[in-house]
């Protein structure tokens, strides 16, 4: 007797292997059998004939670290087939902060985390799992946040990770991958992040690299005097040469600027294999998202959201700060769309320069008005190419990505605001449905190992992203011939269809593409 029973499917087991037709028979949280099952019983039979019966997908990186806190149901990953997703992202999170520094960096964050709940602990890697274990509809795995890590001891300021600091800074990371964090994740573009220097980096992933982790970043574009070799990939590179430890690029891709070519991007990485181990990930849409703060020179984001909050009022620091705003051609605030002002929802969704014009101000003039109305809490993304053919070529780039042993799929979701970014509701259905029907460079089979058994082979999750027998039961149902997104940049907050069921730990999470309210979802591994 099983206690779910899923009938007549496809089986896509998330190796890579051809497809082939069997049941699966799951007892409490594992795969128990797979093969010809018709005179089993269970107590409760799916059936999906027709359709696919993959593993549950794994997103590598993810904005939800607070959302799962406030809508522990978490439809918008859940709903795509996603059944475990990676936090700690850019370094953007909260672990390890005491309660003080918890408070100042949750408030930071608040752009693109939105607000976590007050007064949880997030002093430990094993105190932060434990807000999430049993508590969500998705497995959850820890990254070490690099922000947190600096906030918590060198603080909210440009100060060097040296001394008595470093010595800190080590024990936590040697404390948290005791406690089973995966990793330590960065932003090098984000503050506090983007203070450190090349060593201070290194020395952290030699202790990473001492527990088998990755360090997985979003590479520096700010301050680059402090990056070996101005930052970037030559940076992530010698970090990962001279610490030993595992690379994991965030969300590499083409964008409208160098569409077409992959070759060229690809170079430097191809050329450092001998040396790094490295891996890779991205989404499918043209254009970014993130939070508004994050575009304040690098001296404005010293001692946090209240002396943010003073500079912003103070008329001459309002001019450089306009200034920089104006003249930044790193992230255009022209190109912008607003997307998460709980406090002006009206405006959510606009251009920023439809905005301006509608108050009678410029670009940077409403930008750090709207930031102080929102307390700091403001998102955004880039505007989509204007051309069709540009945006095919940049999706046509994606798929051949993607078709790479070395890439895995991370949907870089944030789901705060009115209007968020598309790939919060649709990144992998537009991954495994529309562009693979549409750009034929990778097979279905292919595509779900990126999502599945690369992610668990790299982050070490142990009996996940295969459908094997004693593994544990993370399955989607899907039909690959209707299986599509419907979110678009217009209406985001729409959610796929063609993906009728998905379990978590072997409980039926979603139904005929209901949510069910279990929670299921453990912190792994
Ligand atoms: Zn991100």
């Amino acid at each position: 007797m099983f206690d779910v029973l899923i009938t007549g499917g496809s089986i896509i087991d998330g190796s890579g292997s051809e497809r082939y037709r069997a049941d699966i028979g799951i007892v409490s949280d594992k795969i128990d059998a797979i093969g010809d099952l018709s005179d089993a019983s269970a107590r409760r039979v799916i059936d999906a004939s027709g359709h696919v019966v993959s593993p549950g997908f794994i997103d590598t990186h993810v904005h939800s670290d607070a959302v799962l806190l406030n809508d522990p149901q978490h439809p918008q990953g859940l709903r795509q087939g996603i059944t475990t997703e990676i936090l700690g992202q850019d370094g953007l999170s909260y672990v390890p902060t005491s309660p003080e520094n918890y408070k100042l960096y949750n408030h930071y964050l608040s752009g693109i985390l939105g607000r976590a709940p007050d007064g949880l602990d997030m002093s430990s890697v094993e105190s932060f799992r434990g807000n999430y274990h049993q508590k969500c509809a998705i497995n959850t795995v820890t990254n070490i946040a690099h922000g947190a890590l600096r906030v918590e001891t060198c603080g909210m300021q440009d100060v060097p990770m040296t001394g008595a600091r470093l010595e800190h800074a080590k024990r936590l990371v040697t404390e948290g991958m005791e406690q089973g964090a995966v990793g330590l994740a960065t932003g090098m573009s984000y503050h506090p992040q983007a203070w450190s220097t090349t060593e201070e980096l290194i020395e952290l992933c030699k202790i990473v690299a001492d527990f088998d982790g990755v360090y997985t970043t979003h590479l520096r574009d700010v301050n680059p005097d402090r990056g070996f070799g101005g930052g970037g990939v030559p940076e992530a590179l010698e970090i990962g040469r001279r610490s030993g430890v595992k690379v994991h690029f965030s969300h590499t891709r083409t964008s409208p600027d160098n569409a077409g070519k992959v070759a060229e991007l690809m170079e430097q990485f191809d050329a450092a294999k001998d040396e790094v181990d490295l891996t890779l990930e991205l989404y499918p849409y043209p254009t970014g998202s993130s939070f508004v703060l994050s575009n304040l020179p690098s001296q404005a984001h010293n001692g946090g959201p209240s002396e943010i909050t003073t500079r912003l009022k103070d008329d001459d620091q309002r001019k450089d700060i306009a200034k920089h705003l104006e003249g930044n051609d790193r992230r255009v605030l022209r190109d912008f769309v607003y997307s998460h002002m709980p406090k002006t929802p009206e405006l959510e969704g606009l251009t920023v320069p439809e905005i301006a014009q509608r108050r009678g101000t410029s670009i940077g003039e409403v930008t750090m008005d709207l930031l102080l109305e929102n307390e700091l809490e403001v998102g955004f993304w880039g505007v989509p190419p204007g051309d069709i053919a540009t945006w095919r070529q940049v999706s046509q780039d994606q798929v051949d990505l993607l078709s790479r042993p070395d890439y895995m799929i991370g949907s870089d979701s944030i789901h705060v605001g009115g209007h968020p970014h598309p790939r919060a509701w649709g990144t992998f259905p537009r991954f495994l449905g529309r562009l693979r029907r549409q750009f034929s460079a990778i097979s279905l089979e292919q595509m779900v190992q990126r999502a599945t058994e690369n992610p668990a082979v790299r982050f070490g999750l142990n009996g996940r992203g295969l459908i094997a027998e004693g593994y544990f039961a993370d399955v989607v149902v899907f039909d690959a011939d209707r299986m599509i997104d419907t979110a678009t940049y217009d209406d985001p907050k729409q959610y796929p269809v063609g993906i009728p069921f998905v379990l978590v730990n072997g409980q039926v999470a979603v139904d005929h593409e209901r949510c069910t309210g279990v929670m299921a979802g453990q912190a792994i591994p």
